[in-house]
């Protein structure tokens, strides 16, 4: 599947990009600025941008989108602090972001989180994720993931308010869309462009190494967060099923060295679901992987996605892990606001539009997923049994 509309998105396009089509065409390479200023503004059309000249509004359109959404439709929950979106792209592939509103509190100023996509569904195929259910659908275009910002920077400014933080933790798996990740990163911190400091983008992967290492090699660009979900392989294989191509303990490899070159913190996330891997053993297994590691681990309790038989651990239980983690010595966070998280919203709305899976498809997955994780959980390695959905010849260092 690609994208139908084949003009690209300006949001996508660098500074220089512009101004080199714009010179090409015989206009003025200042140009260029006014049409970012006016694409970041808000503009849907070349018509919203007044101090361009008529011919080349017209131009403008012709070559480019101002935007790359079609349409989008708010779901408002939590007493509106969390805002759901669905876009529907060009070519009728949905994809979801979450706008998050965090009041201001003691000596912390409030703050306005956006949870965006990377690719329309994902084909790593966690089974407690929605997304996961869904399969691979295509990659995001670099103006496709800003157009998730500008869209959800433009209902704040509407209400006096501003975008302070942005998450890749929507649909997809960012590192299996790099190159379009770090052009819409580049994007972000571009004060011509959003103007965002590294420091406020997150980027989480569920562990796909080679793309680990690559940002390792460029230097800090963002916070990196790895869903981490088990310390040992024989679950993590259940979990999260690139674990099979790239094993935890390579995955937490990387992810050190990431964290002593760039002098970073790396967060680990952990969804914690009843019975499956939230046991000391489990929180034992974690401690033994990143003792005396620049780390912060955020525990969230499962949000229940209809195709798993699965629940969320309840939260005596998540407290107790996280007392086992913090008693070694290892940041903890409890993320205890179901409804306001992050991971656990997105992508459901997105899965419930592209229409539900035939109650046969779910009972199946249901009784593979009871049998794989009783053998995990006495500590066999299944054989790869289809649940990994991307061939291994299609990842990265596929031939290492
Ligand atoms: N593909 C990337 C980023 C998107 S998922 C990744 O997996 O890291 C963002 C986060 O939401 C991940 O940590 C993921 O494990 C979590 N998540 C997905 N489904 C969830 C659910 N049903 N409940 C709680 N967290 C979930
Ligand atoms: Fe993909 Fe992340 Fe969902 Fe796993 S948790 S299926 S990697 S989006």
């Amino acid at each position: 599947m690609t994208d139908s509309d084949l003009r690209p998105g300006l949001s996508g396009l660098t500074q220089e990009a512009l101004e080199a089509w714009l010179v090409a065409r015989g206009d003025p390479a200042y140009r260029a600025r006014q049409v970012m200023t006016g694409v970041w503004a808000g503009a849907r059309s070349a018509a919203d941008v007044h101090v361009l000249p008529a011919g080349l509004r017209g131009a403008l359109d012709e070559a480019f989108r101002f935007d790359t959404i079609a349409s989008t439709e708010l779901v408002v929950s939590d007493g509106s602090r969390t805002e759901k979106a669905v876009h529907r792209l060009s070519d009728g592939a949905v994809i979801e972001s979450v706008l998050m509103h965090y009041p201001a509190k003691a000596g912390q100023r409030e703050r306005n989180t956006v949870c965006i996509s990377s690719q329309a569904g994902c084909a790593v195929g966690c089974p407690f994720c929605a997304t996961g259910e869904l399969g691979f659908g295509r990659d995001l275009s670099t103006a496709e993931i800003l157009d998730q910002v500008r869209e959800a920077a433009g209902r704040l400014a509407a209400r006096g308010r501003r975008l302070t933080n942005i998450v890749f933790m929507g649909m997809g798996e960012p590192l299996l869309n790099l190159d379009r990740v770090l052009e819409a990163v580049d994007g972000l911190n571009d004060p011509d462009r959003f103007g965002l400091g590294a420091r406020h983008i997150t980027v989480s992967t569920s562990g796909v190494v080679p793309g680990i290492r690559r940002l390792t090699a460029l230097g800090p660009q963002f916070t990196l967060a790895i869903s981490l979900h088990a310390g040992r392989d024989a679950l993590r294989d259940v979990l999260v099923p690139l674990n099979r191509r790239w094993p935890v303990r390579e995955v937490i490899a990387a992810a050190r060295e990431h964290a002593a070159k760039t002098r970073r913190r790396i967060s680990y996330e952990v969804t914690l679901i009843a019975g499956i891997n939230d046991t000391d053993a489990d929180a034992d297994a974690i401690v033994e992987l990143l003792r005396g590691d620049l780390a912060h681990v955020n525990l969230i309790p499962m949000n229940p996605v209809a195709h798993t038989p699965w629940t969320a651990s309840p939260m005596p239980v998540i407290e107790r892990f996280a007392e086992r983690l913090r008693g070694a010595g290892i940041q903890t966070t409890v993320r205890r606001n179901r409804g306001q998280e992050i991971g656990a919203a997105c992508g459901q709305l997105a899965a419930d539009r592209a229409g539900a899976p035939s109650p046969a498809a779910v009972s199946r997955r249901r009784e593979l997923l009871v049998r794989q994780s009783v053998a995990a959980l006495r500590g066999d390695r299944a054989p790869d049994d289809g649940l990994l959905a991307v061939p291994s010849a299609a990842l990265p260092g596929a031939d290492r």
